[in-house]
């Protein structure tokens, strides 16, 4: 396919989660050429879109990442190799692994002279001693120094983030940094070890709803504090801070709407109408006891922040994920094409 410079955008992670979202959000706004990338087999990506370029590639491998940018004006990264709480703490090597895609990226983006680069960071990369408390006032970009981040995975973004940077200054690649809080929402993964809080408590509940069973298993104690971002909102704010000429620096997208997570189960018992037992099982993997994120930055620099109530975010998730289990669909089936 011959690729128009001057239109060409492309969407790396376009089989995951938030990469399938974005690459439909692009199409529906008109954007005519649109490249989306992912290591999966085209079968098992969330969405996938016939009237776009869809390439299997492995980004980790230099040759794939010059393939895969080669023409394109906009690049944006939503690749890596992660999940909840339970996959990261468990994978260490594989996450940091997704260093290979960044730097990869990067260097072959500075070949191709792309004009921008939006890489997705994490809240993650937020120094653990500022995380101990369930009652933590929002985070703030500069507390992500001096660095302790989550080890892994949060390292991993870190230093990709300093990558970057560094490619900006120093070889004037324009790059955009967004550190994503906790992002939820339909056609995303709900099962199988990767899935995060909201997926994983939302398809708890659903479970039992449907086996008829009265008990919960929560991670933790549940009052452990986070905020979570609808998928709609990451999707508006990403793409503002990929067209912000002043955003040159990591900038927090994230609802700052701060809940434990046992209030959390408690909105999704109240959309399922129902209550049930909670187990709480202390030896599994919790993360930090509290995050929020502080929306100071955000808001002045682009006059917004996440606004989707988790209610209403929780409510669509939900919907989705009961009649996602009730149809008997798998988790790797794609779930939107055309
Ligand atoms: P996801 O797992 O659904 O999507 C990531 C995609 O990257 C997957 O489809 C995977 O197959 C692909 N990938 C992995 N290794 C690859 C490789 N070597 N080559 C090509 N593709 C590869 O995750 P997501 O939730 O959509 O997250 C997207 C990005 O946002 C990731 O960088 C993630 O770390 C970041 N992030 C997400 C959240 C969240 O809450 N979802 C929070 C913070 C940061």
């Amino acid at each position: 396919m011959t690729r128009s410079r001057d239109e060409l955008i492309v969407v790396c992670g376009a089989g995951g989660f938030i990469g399938g979202h974005l690459v439909a959000d692009l199409r529906r706004k008109g954007h005519g050429r649109l490249c989306a990338v992912d290591v999966k087999p085209f079968d098992q990506w969330y969405q996938r879109f016939d009237d776009v370029e869809n390439l299997q590639l492995d980004l980790r491998e230099k040759e794939a990442c010059a393939t895969a940018v080669r023409g394109a004006r906009l690049v944006y990264n939503l690749a890596a190799d992660m999940g909840g709480m339970g996959f990261i703490e468990n994978n260490k090597a594989l996450c940091m692994l997704s260093v290979l895609i960044n730097t990869h990226l990067l260097m072959a983006a500075r070949d191709a002279s792309v004009e921008r680069f939006f890489y997705a960071s994490s809240a993650c990369v937020y120094a653990q001693d500022k995380q101990v408390d369930p009652g933590v006032e929002g985070l703030r970009e500069e507390d992500a120094y001096p660095a302790m981040p989550e080890d892994g995975y949060g390292w991993e973004k870190l230093f990709s983030e300093r990558m970057c940077r560094h490619y900006s200054e120093d070889f004037g690649l324009a790059t955009r940094v967004a550190r994503f809080h906790n992002i939820y929402g339909i056609r995303g993964t709900y099962d199988g070890g990767r899935e995060k809080a909201p997926a994983a408590i939302c398809r708890k509940v659903a479970t039992a709803v449907l086996a008829g069973t009265r008990e919960i298993e929560i991670w933790g104690s549940g009052e452990q504090t986070r905020s979570f971002t609808y998928i709609d909102d990451c999707l508006h704010g990403m793409q503002a801070i990929m067209a912000s000429d002043t955003i040159t620096m990591p900038i927090n997208l994230g609802s700052s709407e701060k809940v434990t997570i046992n209030q959390l189960v408690a909105i999704v018992e109240a959309i399922a109408g129902v209550q049930l037992e909670r187990r709480y099982n202390l030896a599994a993997p919790k993360g930090v006891n509290g995050r929020n994120s502080d929306n100071t930055l955000i808001l002045k620099m682009l006059g917004w922040e996440p606004s989707i109530p988790l209610r209403t975010g929780m409510e669509r998730t939900y919907r989705w994920i009961y009649d996602e289990i009730k149809s008997g669909r798998s988790k790797d089936a794609p779930v939107n094409r055309s």
